[in-house]
This record gives C-alpha cells, sequence and structure tokens, in this order.
C-alpha cells in the first residue's frame, strides 16, 4: 500500500480504503457481499465475527449481485449493515446502488481486495467503460471513441472514475 499511486489518491478523491474492515458492533443484522474468488475468504472471517441475523452471498460479479442486493435493500430496516468485499469496481458499483436506494454511508463497510480495473465515465459522451487500468492511465472511450485520461475522481454515487479527452489534459 506504499506505490505512489497510492499515495496520489490520498490527496483525491479516491477512497482510501481501510487495510482490514472490522463487522460494525451497532449493527442489528447484516448483509455481507463477496465477489470474486478473493472475497470468499473475507467474509468467512466477517461470518465468524457476528452473531446476529446475516444474510451472505458471494457472486462472481457485480451485475450478478446486484439483484439480490436490491431485494435485501427493499427489505431493509434500522440497524441493517451492509458489508462488501472485493475488487475495487465491484465494490464501488455495488456501494453506489446501496446508495442510491437509500442506505446510508455509515451503513455500508468495503473492504478491497484489488484495484486495478476501473469504470471510466466519459465527461464528453457519458458512456461508462470498464478497463483494467488505473487513475493516471489512459484509455480509449468506449461510446465516442476518444483517448480518455482517467482521473483519480471518483463518483461516489456511480462508482466510477471520471475520463477527459487526453489532448484537453495536455493543456492544462
Ligand atoms: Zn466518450
Amino acid at each position: 500500500m506504499t506505490d505512489e499511486r497510492m499515495a496520489a489518491g490520498a490527496r483525491t478523491s479516491l477512497p482510501a480504503w481501510p487495510e482490514r474492515v472490522e463487522v460494525d458492533p451497532s449493527g442489528r443484522c447484516f448483509a455481507l457481499l463477496g465477489v470474486g474468488d478473493e472475497a470468499s475468504e473475507i467474509i468467512r472471517g466477517w461470518l465468524r465475527s457476528v452473531d446476529r441475523p446475516v444474510w451472505t452471498l458471494q457472486a462472481d460479479d457485480a451485475a450478478s449481485a446486484s439483484e439480490s442486493l436490491a431485494a435485501q435493500l427493499r427489505e431493509a430496516r434500522v440497524g441493517w449493515r451492509l458489508m462488501l468485499a472485493g475488487h475495487e469496481v465491484d465494490v464501488l458499483a455495488l456501494r453506489s446502488q446501496a446508495l442510491s436506494a437509500g442506505a446510508l454511508e455509515e451503513e455500508v463497510r468495503c473492504q478491497v481486495t484489488a484495484r486495478e480495473r476501473v469504470v471510466v465515465h466519459c465527461a464528453h459522451c457519458a458512456t461508462d467503460t470498464e478497463v483494467m487500468a488505473v487513475a493516471g492511465d489512459r484509455t480509449v472511450c468506449g461510446g465516442c471513441g476518444q483517448l480518455l485520461h482517467i482521473y483519480s475522481h471518483v463518483s461516489w454515487l456511480r462508482g466510477s472514475h471520471l475520463g477527459f479527452r487526453a489532448d484537453v489534459e495536455a493543456f492544462r
């Protein structure tokens, strides 16, 4: 966690993910949702420390977890807590879904297992493109085909990074 990208992230709106995330002791019931193989060990650890009603799901990607999460969100009551584990791009997407459905930031905890994949939101055509990249890299927009510079600015409500035309960025 000491590489330059992490240090740069600390100065921007990129989330500073904690190394180790514990279950919120004030929660009354929990939804534990893991995406990807790396998440299963984290989910097992959380399960061991929960002695209250708990729902768990292990999914291959954020899209396949989305419908189950929506059902959980509809039933959520006071004291409900969502714990997400997985790749940053999946965690951001599911977190955005929860917040959009009315969950509070304090009700959602995230443990990120990796972060070399991002969703880039094109500032020019509004297309979201998922790519193997990190903030600071360049990528081609899947919508308008322009070369985008990937900013470390993350939209919490969309879960995506902002992308601007790379040649525009060069003149700043
Ligand atoms: Zn575009």
